[in-house]
């Protein structure tokens, strides 16, 4: 079957912006033709034509880092309300995390998702497996099982993996197997009972802060235990300056260190917080502003390498529950393009390339995945994205479970409209 995207605009190797037919034939990209041929002279034997005039293709987007709550915690979200929200925000691959009931910690969990994503039939869903058994960071799983039965990496995410021995375990029988430890990274001895970040928001509000050091340890210890181990690290939302100084240098020195960040660090600092306001707690949280300079100036030098979500969706009732007491996390796939195009290219600071960039080919690259590429031979997961469309954000329009978002009524720009992932349109505006 010959599905032609015609008149489309693509991003070239340079950046730049050139018109293409696009020829999509079992699942694969079959060719990219100029658009000065005719559709006529092409278009025998195609069953379906899309006309993209004026609109950006670009490859699938792909999250590194998103929560889909099933197993366990359906109220919030299903893999598949999960996968129609990331299909709508223009995502072809998604990787989900371990902290589900149960973790995924056993071959039967990492196989249940998989095959529930298969039966949604929406997006790609990579599952990781857990480090250690329920995330408790006494006992590990059984890492080459895990890897058998589907998983692509090992993270205890939602928690940091305290003891040093048993991270340095994890990432030798990683190594071993050739996987990557995801970290996320909180030394929980400076953190306990807090909710937002050490700062001026907590102290004018009476809260307990969470310091940088409490991440930024854990990466330097991380960094230390990835150089004597040769394990493929990869650390989670980064939202220190001194995370981001401690990558730097190990890159420099060719340590094997890869990292991410997210939308709202790049965004928004503590002092934009407007109250207590639990759907502005997220793990980690809003910090200074010049930790939000430090992670741009991070992304942009190649310190961090690519752009997560870690879409964390929970409901409504949980996030009243105030400042304290609700649960840490906010959505992102419905919101994360046109939030940083309005922020960063509308405004002429990062090139449109750059964002598609960290978006689609380095996720694909930092993880060894096949798609990520506009070209010949690859999977036609595509993104379709009306740069000019403006609206404001409506979390009561989110095709997610959860509504939980900082961003509701901030007005953007550059909404994906269609989403084919292996050549089938998942979504459509
Ligand atoms: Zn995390």
């Amino acid at each position: 079957m010959l599905t032609i995207i015609a008149n489309a605009s693509v991003l070239d190797h340079q950046g730049n912006l050139e018109k293409k037919h696009i020829l999509l034939q079992d699942g694969v990209i079959k060719s990219l033709v100029d658009a000065q041929v005719k559709l006529s002279d092409i278009q025998d034997g195609a069953s379906d034509i899309i006309d993209a005039e004026g609109k950006l293709i670009t490859p699938g987007f792909i999250d590194m880092h998103v929560h889909l709550r099933e197993p366990g915690f359906e109220h919030k979200e299903t893999i598949e309300s999960g996968s129609r929200s990331a299909a709508k925000g223009g995502f072809t691959t998604i990787a989900c995390m371990p902290n589900t009931r149960p973790v995924t910690d056993h071959p039967d969990v990492i196989k249940l998702i998989l095959e529930k994503a298969n039966q949604a039939g929406i997006v790609k869903v990579l599952p990781y497996a857990a480090i250690t058994k329920n995330e408790l960071g006494r006992e590990l799983t059984d890492f080459a099982a895990l890897k058998e039965a589907g998983a692509i990496g090992f993270t205890d995410d939602g928690v940091g993996v305290q003891n040093a021995q048993m991270m340095k375990d994890a990432m030798k029988i990683a190594a071993g197997l050739q996987m990557p430890v995801i970290a996320h990274c909180e030394d929980d001895s400076l953190v306990v009972g807090a909710c937002v970040a050490e700062g001026e928001f907590a102290k004018k509000h009476g809260l307990k802060g969470i310091p940088n050091e409490s991440e930024a340890i854990h990466v330097g210890r991380d960094i230390l235990l990835a150089e004597a181990t040769g394990v493929h690290y990869h650390v989670c939302h980064v939202s220190t300056e001194q995370s981001v100084r401690l990558i730097r240098q190990a890159k420099s020195i060719g340590i094997h260190v890869t990292a991410e960040v997210c939308p709202h660090h790049l965004v928004l600092s503590e002092e934009d917080i407007p109250g207590l306001d639990a759907n502005w707690k997220m793990n980690p949280p809003l910090r200074s502003k010049r930790d939000v300079e430090a992670c741009i100036e991070g992304l942009l030098d190649g310190t961090l390498d690519i752009i997560v979500t870690d879409h964390a969706p929970h409901s409504a009732e949980e996030k009243a529950k105030g400042m304290e007491l609700a649960p840490f996390g906010i959505v992102g796939f419905e919101t994360a393009f046109p939030l940083l195009y309005t922020k960063f290219v509308e405004t002429g600071l990062w090139d449109l390339s750059f964002l598609v960039q960290r978006m689609t080919a380095d996720p694909a690259k930092v993880f060894g995945l096949n798609s990520g590429l506009l070209e010949a031979g690859r999977p036609a997961d595509l993104t379709m994205i009306d740069l000019d469309a403006e609206k404001s954000v409506d979390p009561e329009q989110f095709l997610s479970k959860g509504h939980n978002t900082p961003f509701a009524g901030w007005n953007l720009k550059g909404w994906p409209v269609k989403t084919w992932v292996d050549g089938k349109l998942v979504w459509s505006e």
